[in-house]
């Protein structure tokens, strides 16, 4: 282990780049253990122990901050949510300031997965980590456990080569991404600020500074049941409703991709809508009595979601007016889950231009400033006035069958970090650990 530096020496990149490689083999085998935790909605605890114990190993002090459903529901950038969040918590960690004149930095990342669509699918299955030369497969391994081993593993490094900041960091390991965001925004009310928060999402390459909103809604359909052999004249089927309904959604959602504004002209379709579950009925030789749709949909920055939502209702109401007897059963849309706006970070802010120098000097040019079709937690710090950007190791499958991450990327993405805390935050020669 090297020494640590004395006063007033500049870290060279060498130092740094060489530091953070030296803690590969930590960041994989944390991402290993992230990648087998199951963290789905409602079981992200087993991933949040191993982070607690990873920020422990770290020489840092977490600590929890619990969701609370009472705040949550009057907070300011809260989405609408039906399940239990008791017990469950983020983990966060602080690494203190030495001396003075940096700028303060979050570090935040999600530990909650989506499910893994169809089990069957996979190779391997999806909750053990399979290595296969550069690549780590498994689901969330791209999005976004090896951002979480990325981020941790940058501050290890630096820490263990005898730095510390010259302004507060604080790392953040939060639940609920997939779902609302609502992880992220209990850390904003326990006081979580900063000059700048990079979320090392699996955004390879270049640097996400606009991203769209992101509306879940729930249309209940109900039928009118009778004996499936007299259902064209006695019955009327709720799932026949929902197709009706669906169609009419799609006519919304070509008119929304017809003039995008910028950058998401960019795209050839931004906006996505996306049937994403559908359940109903209950006998194959009977009518559906009822069928619940549920999507998601995307809208544009500067959109809030109440227009989103008067566009999905008025998409529902076509449908309805178009068919008599979806005027006699006529459809509830129902609001569960994410109901947020989209956010865009100048490409000229000072948090754009020196995270994309620090990826320059390791890469040797500068990434691209580029929009997303998906949503992150970065909206809830824009919206509270912090800059927020996307960075992260390069992941793909996100969402999808055999999910994986290059490797290579989690080292190049902590070094990039590394470079990027040194540039931002200011590094002083700090708390040296004994090797
Ligand atoms: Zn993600």
């Amino acid at each position: 282990m090297r020494t640590g530096a004395t006063p007033g020496e500049t870290v060279s990149d060498e130092a740094i780049l060489e530091a953070v490689a030296a803690e590969a083999g930590w960041m994989e085998d944390l991402l290993v253990r992230l990648v087998e935790a199951p963290t789905t909605l409602g079981d992200e605890e087993a991933g949040q122990r191993i982070m607690e114990q990873a920020l422990a190993d770290c020489g840092l002090e977490p600590r929890s901050v619990y969701l609370d459903a009472d705040t949550l529901r009057g907070a300011e950038g809260a989405s609408p949510f039906s399940w239990d969040v008791k017990a469950k918590r983020n983990v966060v960690a602080g690494w203190s300031a030495r001396g003075s004149g940096g700028r303060s930095l979050i570090l935040n990342g999600h530990v909650d997965v989506v499910p893994p669509a169809a089990e069957a699918l996979w190779t391997n299955p999806p909750f053990r980590a399979v290595p296969d030369g550069d690549w780590l497969y498994g689901r969330g391994a791209g999005d976004m456990k090896a951002g979480l081993a990325a981020m941790t593993g940058a501050v290890r490094a630096l820490k263990s080569a005898g730095y510390d900041p010259a302004a507060n960091v604080q790392l953040q390991s939060v639940v609920e991404e997939e779902c609302t965001g609502h992880g992220t925004v209990q850390c904003l009310l326990d006081g979580a600020r900063a000059e700048a928060c990079v979320i090392t999402e699996p955004h390879p390459d270049h640097i996400t500074v606009a991203q769209v909103g992101v509306l879940w809604f729930h249309v209940e359909l109900a039928g009118v049941p009778a004996h499936a052999a007299r259902a064209s004249h006695l019955g009327f089927n709720a799932i026949d409703a929902a197709v009706e309904v669906l169609a009419a959604l799609r006519r919304h959602e070509t008119q929304l991709n017809e003039n995008p504004p910028p950058p998401f002209d960019a795209f050839e379709h931004p906006i996505n809508l996306n049937p994403g579950v559908i359940s109903g009925g209950d006998w194959p030789s009977t009518v559906a009595a009822t069928c619940t749709l549920s999507c998601r949909i995307g809208l544009y920055p500067g959109q809030d979601s109440g227009e989103a939502r008067a566009g999905v209702e008025a998409a529902v109401a076509e449908a309805v007016a178009a068919s008599p007897r979806l005027a006699e059963n006529p459809p509830g849309v129902r609001y569960d889950g994410f109901s947020c706006e989209g956010s865009v970070v100048d490409a000229n802010e000072p948090l754009v231009q020196t995270l994309s120098g620090a990826y320059a000097r390791l890469h040797g040019e500068r990434p691209p400033a580029l929009a997303t079709t998906a949503t992150t937690d970065v909206r809830h710090f824009v919206r509270m006035g912090i800059p927020a950007v996307c960075f992260g190791p390069r992941g793909e499958g996100i969402h999808g069958i055999d999910e994986r991450v290059s490797l290579r990327s989690v080292v190049e993405s902590a070094q990039v970090l590394g470079l990027f805390v040194r540039d931002w935050c200011g590094l002083v020669p700090g708390r040296k650990e004994e090797s």
